[in-house]
C-alpha cells in the first residue's frame, strides 16, 4: 500500500532511473525469496542488516572496462585501479538511487560489494569474510544470470564481467523472476578453473579464503603479515629496507584509494566466454590459458566423467537453485 507520502513506482521506473545513473543491468528481487532461501556457504538474509526496508532488493551491475580485462596478467596494479574507479561510480549510482527513492517516500538501504561483516571478524586475517549479503545470490535471484561452475554469476550481455551492487528498499513493485537453464558451460569449459593462478577453483565450488589472497592482494591479511615481517626483522637497516620495500609502497597505495584491497585478480572472470561482449570485445586476446598445467586438465577430465555418470558433488546439489538446470550435457 502507498502512503500520502510515498509515489507510486513501478519497477519500471526504478530500472528506467538506475539506467539513468549509469548502471548496465538492474533486476529486482523479492526480499522474503532472499529471507526464505539464504546461501548455503554464507547465509545471509536481508532480516540481519534491517527489520524494516527488506522488501524488495535491487541488484544492480557495472560492466568491467573491455580494455582492462584484455590485460592478461592477474597482479596487474593499473588494472586494479581501474576496476576501483568501476566499483567508485557504482557505489555512487547506488547512492544516487537511495536518494532518489527516499525523494519518493521509500527508505532504502545499500549493500556494498566490499563492505564486509565487521562483526564477524574474528582476529584472523585470513579467514573469509563476505558482503553483509551475497550479491550474486541476490542477482541469481533478481534474474540477471547464473553461477558458474566457481559460483561466479554469470550473464547473458557481460559473462562474470560485472561488479554488483545492491540496494534494499520495502515497495509495492514487480519483481523479476531467477532464469532456469544454467549459463555456465560447465566443465567442459572450465576455463575459470584452468586459469586460475591460485588453483582454487573445486567442482561448482571455490576455495574462497585462498581465492582472497589473489582477489585483495594487498588487503588486510597482507599487510598484518608485512608489518609482522618488520616488527619480527632483528637487523635494523633490514628492517629499513623492509619499511621502504615495494611491499610497503603497494599497500600503502592500497589504503589510500583501495585498489589491490577491494579490486585484485579477476582472470576467472576475464577468460569466461559466456556474455555478448567475449567475442565482441575481448575473446581475441584471452583465447590462450597459459596458466593452464596437466593436473588441472585432468582434474576437468575426472569432473566431466564424473558428471557423465549422473556423479555431482554436494556443492551442486546445494547451490542448483542458483547454477540452473546444466544444459552443456544430457543426464543432468
Ligand atoms: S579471482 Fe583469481 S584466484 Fe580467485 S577464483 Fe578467480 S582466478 Fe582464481
Ligand atoms: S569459464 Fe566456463 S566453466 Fe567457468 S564459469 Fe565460465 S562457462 Fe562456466
Amino acid at each position: 500500500m502507498v502512503s500520502a507520502f510515498q509515489s507510486v513506482l513501478t519497477a519500471e521506473q526504478i530500472k528506467t532511473k538506475a539506467q539513468e545513473l549509469g548502471v548496465d543491468l538492474v533486476g529486482i528481487a523479492d526480499g522474503s525469496v532472499l529471507e526464505n532461501n539464504p546461501p548455503p556457504e554464507f547465509p545471509k538474509k536481508p532480516s540481519d542488516i534491517t527489520e524494516h526496508d527488506g522488501g524488495k532488493v535491487i541488484v544492480l551491475a557495472k560492466r568491467y572496462t573491455s580494455g582492462t580485462t584484455r590485460i592478461t596478467r592477474w597482479d596487474e596494479r593499473h588494472k586494479y585501479y581501474n576496476d576501483e574507479l568501476t566499483l567508485t561510480m557504482l557505489e555512487e549510482a547506488s547512492l544516487h538511487l537511495v536518494y532518489w527513492l527516499e525523494d519518493e517516500g521509500y527508505p532504502g538501504i545499500i549493500i556494498p560489494p566490499t563492505h564486509v561483516d565487521p562483526w564477524a571478524y574474528r582476529n584472523d586475517p585470513d579467514e573469509h569474510l563476505t558482503t553483509l549479503l551475497s550479491l550474486n545470490h541476490a542477482a541469481v535471484e533478481a534474474g540477471l544470470g547464473t553461477l558458474g561452475l566457481n559460483l561466479q554469476l554469470l550473464t547473458p550481455e557481460f559473462g562474470p564481467r560485472v561488479m554488483l551492487s545492491a540496494v534494499m528498499c520495502t515497495l509495492d513493485c514487480d519483481t523479476d523472476q531467477p532464469m532456469t537453464d544454467a549459463l555456465c558451460k560447465g566443465p567442459e569449459c572450465g576455463r575459470c578453473l584452468s586459469t586460475c593462478p591460485g588453483d582454487v577453483v573445486g567442482h561448482w565450488s571455490r576455495d574462497w579464503a585462498a581465492c582472497d589472497k589473489y582477489r585483495s592482494p594487498h588487503g588486510f591479511a597482507q599487510l598484518t603479515d608485512h608489518l609482522e615481517n618488520i616488527f619480527d626483522e632483528p637487523d635494523p637497516s633490514e628492517k629499513l629496507n623492509l619499511l621502504r620495500s615495494e611491499n610497503s609502497f603497494n599497500l600503502w597505495q592500497s589504503i589510500l584509494r583501495g585498489s589491490g584491497v577491494v579490486t585484485g585478480c579477476r582472470r576467472c572472470q576475464d577468460v569466461c566466454p559466456v556474455g555478448e561482449d567475449y567475442e565482441r570485445m575481448i575473446g581475441s586476446t584471452l583465447d590462450k590459458i597459459p596458466e593452464d598445467t596437466p593436473e588441472k586438465a585432468a582434474r576437468l577430465a575426472a569432473m566431466i566423467d564424473a558428471e557423465a555418470s549422473n556423479d555431482l558433488p554436494v556443492e551442486f546439489e546445494a547451490q542448483k537453485r542458483w547454477i540452473g538446470a546444466p544444459k552443456y550435457s544430457r543426464g543432468k
